[in-house]
């Protein structure tokens, strides 16, 4: 039963920082982007990876994650970061590529790239081999 709480308190106190949120495109969120863009979650905090011009950027604004679309280490491979690598990388941890080419050596391989997160929240990429198993129906 307080009463003097609520209400009529110096509305001025509130300055800038006005306490109903903006409403300006209803969502509560800075950029919007359709369903269609969400490629899977951030693995750092969760909430959407989207696709952007420049790449599969994390949607929380204070979350440093993205998967660039310039990519030396995919560039290194003669791969690129394509919609369906960044989705198998968030929602695998890994993805498998055929037909890389070294651009050093120029050798031709297919391998498994893991996806792991260092301690900047930057992604980090390395190649993984397939086991070779005796045979199994290749
Ligand atoms: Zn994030």
């Amino acid at each position: 039963m307080s009463g003097m709480d609520d209400g009529w308190k110096d509305a001025a106190d509130f300055g800038d920082e006005l306490p109903f949120g903006n409403f300006e495109d209803g969502s509560g969120t800075k950029q919007a982007y359709a369903n269609d863009d969400v490629v899977g979650n951030c693995p750092v905090c969760g909430a959407h990876i989207v696709a952007r011009e420049k790449g599969f950027l994390c949607n929380n604004m204070e979350c440093r994650f993205g998967l660039w679309k310039n990519n030396r280490f995919f560039e290194a491979i003669g791969k690129e970061m394509t919609r369906e690598v960044a989705d198998e990388l968030l929602n695998c941890g890994t993805v498998k590529l055929d037909g890389c080419k070294s651009k050093r050596t120029g050798n031709s391989f297919n391998c498994y790239v893991d996806l792991t997160v260092d301690e900047e929240q930057r992604p980090h990429f390395e190649i993984r081999f397939p086991q070779r198993k005796k045979k199994e129906g290749e």
